[in-house]
This record gives structure tokens, sequence and C-alpha cells, in this order.
């Protein structure tokens, strides 16, 4: 079996779920006892944080949240801080490219009283820098980008929105760095919060992590026993948290070496691609280099993705096919793609695990499919 749908999830590492079932054993207490253990387990929970915070972005201090996936995590983040703001800044900014756990938070936003922005795209997928520049003012209290999309693997200018937020005191800048996570080098300087998943860099599922630069900025998201400063009540799972410290950890110590192998993948397939007629690339070229957008115009994504599947090479689709234009995948929409290739789009996502051999594999299967649809292409 070929897996290229990295982007959706990935293999656990050994190590990462070695570490699961070792604290489980070993440090199985509630960090909230009173007792020792209690106060044990405490000191295991703190270390993963302060780890944590090394890894991520030095010596800067950030406080740390346990959540339960990315998905909560851009939920707290992003109602918690929206919620202290009200009153003062009441509107918030986003774009069409992000990922349904941070639109759909802010599409509800817009229902209790906020004002909702979006902001431009443009034809490479990263956000209009002066169509932002344009929309802020004082009264805009959160802005949110993703670091690297899900769909197209374009990389946002977060650096540029810092500087340009930094004449906005008031602005929470919010990061949705997922599928940026040791796959491409990350500046977090000056972004406000950001969330991270598990299980998109080999940690395991149903485990996230949201870092801010203060937690005092939150308004208590999930209400009970007070853990997690009170912002996401609920007993902590301190063997996936510490799990999820292992994640990082070789995610972030084996970045450089990852980053180049992957992006010797994606030539490789660009250019193999280049000999199809009928097959283009809609991924930019400057994106993150574990996701590449393919288009078969004239053939829909599932049908590729089944038939690619038969052939036990697993990919995804991309857009929620329909051939009305209303239902076509908005990212690749605002990036102005047509919409035949909207249509005909799968998603190859390699990861950590992806080998040379699989892309070789993948290469020679290929052809079978090519002979298959290539008098449908366009
Ligand atoms: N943000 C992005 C960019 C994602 O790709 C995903 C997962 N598809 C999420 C957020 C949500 O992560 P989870 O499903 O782990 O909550």
């Amino acid at each position: 079996m070929i897996y290229l749908d990295n982007a959706a999830t990935t293999k656990p590492h050994k190590e990462v779920l070695d570490s699961f079932v070792k604290v489980n054993e070993s440090v199985y207490y509630n960090p909230n006892s009173p007792h020792k253990m209690g106060l044990q387990a405490e000191k295991v929970l703190n270390q993963a944080k302060e780890r944590i915070n090394q890894l991520l972005f030095g010596k800067q201090p950030y406080d740390v949240i346990f959540t339960s996936g990315a998905t909560e995590s851009n939920n707290i983040a992003l109602k918690g801080v929206a919620l202290r703001k009200k009153q003062f800044a009441n509107e918030i900014i986003t774009s069409v490219l992000e990922h349904p756990s941070v639109l759909e938070v802010m599409r509800y936003l817009e229902t209790q009283g906020f004002v909702l922005k979006y902001v431009n795209v443009k034809e490479n997928g990263q956000i209009d820098m002066d169509h932002l520049a344009s929309l802020m003012n004082d009264k805009v209290g959160l802005v949110t980008c993703m670091y690297v999309n899900n769909i197209m693997g374009q990389i946002q200018p977060i650096d540029q929105i810092v500087e340009l937020l930094k004449e906005y005191p008031k602005a929470h800048l919010h990061v949705d760095a997922v599928q940026a996570l040791g796959k491409v080098p990350m500046t977090l300087t000056g972004v406000n919060s950001v969330s991270f998943s598990g299980h998109k860099f080999n940690g395991l599922k149903g485990q996230g992590l949201l870092l801010i630069d203060n937690k005092e900025k939150l308004e208590p998201i999930v209400h009970g026993g007070g853990q997690e400063y009170g912002v996401r009540s609920g007993t902590v799972n301190l063997a996936m948290d510490v799990s999820l410290v292992k994640a990082i950890d070789l995610a972030v110590s084996n970045l450089d070496e990852r980053h180049t192998k992957l992006a010797s993948f994606n030539e490789d397939l660009r250019s193999f691609f280049k000999d199809y007629k009928g097959v283009y690339i809609n991924s930019p070229e400057n994106g993150a280099p574990q996701i590449l957008n393919i288009a078969f115009p004239g053939v829909k994504g599932e049908v590729l993705v089944n038939a690619f599947s038969k052939l036990d090479i697993m990919v995804s689709t991309t857009s929620a096919c329909s051939s009305k234009r209303g239902k076509l995948n908005e990212v690749l929409l605002a990036m102005n793609i047509n919409e035949d290739k909207i249509e005909g789009s799968i998603r190859l996502s390699l990861g950590d695990t992806t080998t040379q051999e699989d892309i070789n594999q993948f290469k020679e299967k290929f052809e079978t499919i090519y002979t298959e649809v290539k008098e449908l292409l366009k």
C-alpha cells in the first residue's frame, strides 16, 4: 500500500506510541490530585509544557494548553480571544482559505455580533497583504491566518502579517500551523497564538495544542474543574501530552533532512507529470513540499481517488465535487483555478514515512490510471 494522504493523518511513530504506553503505566495519576503522586504528575505536565516552549519558541515563554486536536485549539483561541475583546474591538478578519475549524468559528462569531471581513486571496494562494492593510483599523480585535494550506500547500507570509499588526496593538494574530510543523521552517515570533494537531506529524489522534502569549486573553470555553488555566477544563491526558512532546521533538529535530527529502520528491513528481498530456499541477511552485494538488480536467476527483485506491494508492480528493460552481472547493476557486481543474483535482500529501520506493511505485502504477482516463482528459 502506498500512503499519500499524510495531510489527512499520519502514522504514529513508534517512539510516540512507546512514550504513551510508558507514561500510562508509570504516571497515570491526576495532576490535580493533592497527594504525592498527583504532584508528580503535575511536575511531568509542567515539564512537558516547558519542553514544548523550548522546541517551538526557544526561550520565549508561551502558555501551553493541551487540547483534543487543532479543531478544539482553533475554537478555544478564536472564541476565547474574540469574546474578551467584544466590547472594544469587534471586527475580525479571516480568509476563505482557512480550515473549517477556523472558518465555521468565524461565521459563528458573526452571528454573535462580530463584524467579519475576508481578506482577498492572490492567484498564488497567498493572502493579499495590501488588502489586509486596507481592512485594518483600531476596531480589529482578531486576525486569523493559517501557515500552510492543507489543500494546496501554499505558505502564508506570517512574518509580514506580524509586521503589519505591530501598528494595531488591539489585534490578536492567531495562526493555524497544523500543516506546517515538521514540514517547513516556521517563524512564529510575534504571533499571539498558534494551533497544532498531533496526528499530522506522526503523533496521536485526539491530541492538540494551543500556545498563546498570555492565557489571560482567553475567555474560558470548556467550563468545569478549572484545568488548563480554567480555559479548557477536564482531566488532562498526561500520557498523550507527553507523547506529543516526543512527536514534536522528532518533527522539529529532523526538519532540514525531511524538508530536503520532501522537496526532492515534490520536484520528482512535478517533472514526472509534465510528460502526461492533460494533467496539470494546481499547487503553487513555492509551496510546502509535502502537498501536491494535481488536476485531471474532464475526470472527477472522486473517480480518480477510487481508481488509485483500487491500485492500493491512497490519495485524497479536495473538492466537494459537484457540477455546480457553488459547491466547488473555495480554496481553489479563490486562486482563480478553472472549474474543470477543480472538479478533477486530487491531493497527494507526503510525510515523514514516505520513501523513494513509494514515489517510484506510484509513478509505475500511475501509467495504468492514465491509460484508463486519458481519452476523457480535456
Ligand atoms: N487546521 C488544518 C489546516 C487542518 O488541516 C486540520 C485537519 N484537517 C485541522 C485544522 C483540524 O485538525 P484536527 O482534525 O486534528 O482537529
